[in-house]
């Protein structure tokens, strides 16, 4: 079995103040769907029997609209038979204030120990393909 890792990141705050919608979750798994095709061709396999994403919850991404879109564009593709496994990564925040570290669930959240609104987003926006498994 061939194991396929950093594979790209797909998309870093792609839409940060879009309302997510059925097409915004479309289109981020049609740009899956073509990186999945593009690591086919390199690896020579007609098929993934796997695929790992990595997705933060500051990424704007509706589980259930992603779930939706999965079906409709996998369809006919190299993931058409590749189980997806979701990780979902907490996003973390570092108070530009005082540097306390917290765990961040909404992009407008303030410093628990401060009460600053001003921050650095350290992970949690992310959205990328973590890896690929052949069969
Ligand atoms: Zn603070």
């Amino acid at each position: 079995m061939l194991h396929l890792t950093d594979c790209n990141i797909l998309y870093v705050n792609l839409y940060p103040h879009q309302k997510a919608t059925h097409m915004h979750e479309m289109s981020i798994v049609l740009g899956i769907v073509k990186i999945a095709e593009t690591e086919a061709v390199k690896a020579g396999v007609e098929q993934f029997a796997a695929i790992d994403l990595e997705i933060g919850n500051l990424a704007g991404v509706e589980w259930e609209a992603l779930d939706f879109a999965w079906q409709a564009a996998v369809a006919g593709s190299v993931l058409e038979k590749a189980e997806k496994r979701v990780h979902k990564i907490q996003a973390k925040g570092q108070c530009a204030d005082c540097d306390h570290i917290y765990e961040v669930f909404h992009i407008h959240d303030n410093c628990p120990k401060c009460g600053s609104f001003m921050k650095a987003i350290l992970q949690g926006k992310e959205l990328r393909v973590k890896s690929l498994d052949t069969f």
